[in-house]
């Protein structure tokens, strides 16, 4: 679940032996790279088209990012591969990008015009290590195949994605899946989480379906929830769909134990509802339950962090509900997700717009209007914002209060700023 170790290819340190990059345009940097990682690792590694070209760029999550072509893609065996096709990278000045399962909602982050992409789809292998009682995995695994493959020892190694911090059910109780760490990672090694096989019924929950009446209710019932609950075995996050004049909300609630505490879900249970799914599940019905590798989706995240007072949700809501009705035409649906990070996630942390189904570009304005949005409804005073779910524009890591640490510890790793100049990701370092 958590990772204490990763094994980071940093090449840029093996890169600094090198004056600065080239000042070529981009397109011919990306040829000039592409051409030297080819000479130096071949070509069922380095490849510019054809079929697992174009499964690559079109198996994304985010429907934008598959308008990209990559110069070339290079899929790495080894750290020592990445490590080739980062010093090209860099000896030419090319812009690049990393991609492992292409999940992310981020515009850029994971593909990639006039520019190198670096895809993990084969180095996908779990293994479990009974003398250290870990288990390693390669960047570019799916979580499901991880957890499949582990499952009948009774382990998992948790969702959520480990770069980001990674949320899960499990977070409340061991905290956030993995430290941000900087660089490219070829290989991580995690302490797994007993949460029984898929045959041992150890949770309770399911999905309650809510109709538009009861929005106002499952807002002010969360926020009472992120508030007051403080029971780690609990689990909980709701998404409101929200398509101007039907709004409806589903909530995900657990408990591991034999029954959802009223104590807990009581406010949930008692608001009407239109369906309700609630049964005895193992862990692995519960990482299933919510669908989350379907691609097709043209999408913008964008994340606020708020402490659990009902009129800030409220007010939240209620731009969240303005910007899609300004925006109804240009989108297909809008949804705000309440995502809980307990204080107890820090506490057990020790370690370290698709219109009708083409991606095509977001809309004139749309982007204006959302980064309106992330204003209007902006953080509590003192919160962090969460990596995973943060828009480009969105100044994450100043919200930390290592900022200063995360500052040197890149001015360190990467002292010509070689990185922030040539990939897209958080902004700020
Ligand atoms: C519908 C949906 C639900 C989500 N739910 C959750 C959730 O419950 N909990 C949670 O924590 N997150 C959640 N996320 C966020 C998502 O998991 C993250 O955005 C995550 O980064 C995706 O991981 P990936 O391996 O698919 O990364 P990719 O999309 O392949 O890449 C994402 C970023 O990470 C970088 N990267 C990837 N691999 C490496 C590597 N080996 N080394 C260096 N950089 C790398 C890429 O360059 C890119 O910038 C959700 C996202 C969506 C769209």
């Amino acid at each position: 679940m958590v990772g204490p170790q990763t094994e980071a290819a940093v090449a840029y340190e093996n890169s600094t032996r090198r004056d600065s990059p080239p000042d070529l345009d981009p397109a011919s940097a990306a040829s000039s790279a592409c051409a030297a990682i080819l000479l130096a690792l071949g070509s069922p590694v380095v490849q510019s088209s054809g079929p697992e070209y174009n499964a690559t760029t079109q198996d994304i999550w985010n429907l934008f990012n598959t308008l990209d072509q990559p110069t070339c893609i290079v899929y790495p065996r080894t750290g020592a591969d990445v490590q080739a096709a980062m010093a090209n990278i860099f000896q030419f000045g090319s812009h690049y990008v990393v991609q492992a399962g292409a999940h992310s909602a981020m515009v850029g982050y994971n593909s990639i015009t006039d520019g190198v992409l670096i895809s993990f789809a084969n180095m996908t292998s779990t293994t479990y290590n009974p003398q250290t009682g870990t288990v390693t995995v390669q960047p570019g695994v799916r979580w499901g195949d991880a957890m499949a493959a582990i499952e009948h020892l009774g382990f998992d190694v948790g969702t959520g994605l480990l770069l980001g911090g990674g949320i899960s059910y499990l977070a409340p109780l061991y905290g956030w899946a993995g430290p941000t760490v900087l660089g490219i990672v070829t290989r991580y090694e995690l302490f797994p989480v007993r949460t029984g096989t898929k045959e041992q019924k150890n949770w309770f929950g399911g999905s309650i379906t809510y109709p538009a009446s009861s929005s106002v209710a499952i807002l002010e019932a969360s926020a009472r929830y992120i508030r007051e609950n403080t029971d780690t075995k609990a689990g909980f996050i709701a998404l409101l769909n929200t398509i101007p004049s039907d709004v409806t909300a589903t909530v995900y609630l657990f408990y591991n134990g034999p029954s959802l505490p009223h104590s807990i879900f009581g406010d949930f249970l008692s608001i009407p509802n239109t369906s309700a799914s609630l049964s005895p599940l193992s862990y692995f019905d519960i990482s299933n339950l919510i669908p989350g590798n379907a691609r097709g989706n043209g999408q913008q995240f964008g994340a606020a962090s708020w402490v659990g007072d009902e009129a800030t949700f409220l007010s939240g809501y209620n731009h969240f509900f303005n910007f899609t009705e300004t925006f109804a035409a240009d989108l297909v649906g809008s949804d705000l997700i309440i995502s809980p990070i307990p204080q107890s996630q820090w506490n057990a942390t020790k370690t370290g717009a698709n219109a009708i189904g083409d991606p095509g570009v977001a809309p004139p304005g749309v982007q204006a209007g959302f980064e309106l949005l992330l204003e209007q409804a902006s953080s509590s005073p003192g919160l962090p914002l969460y990596i995973n779910e943060c828009d480009a524009s969105q100044n994450v890591f100043k919200t930390y209060p290592s900022f200063a640490a995360l500052q040197k510890t890149y001015a360190k790793y990467d002292p010509s700023r070689f990185n922030v100049e040539h990939t897209t990701g958080p902004i700020g370092l």
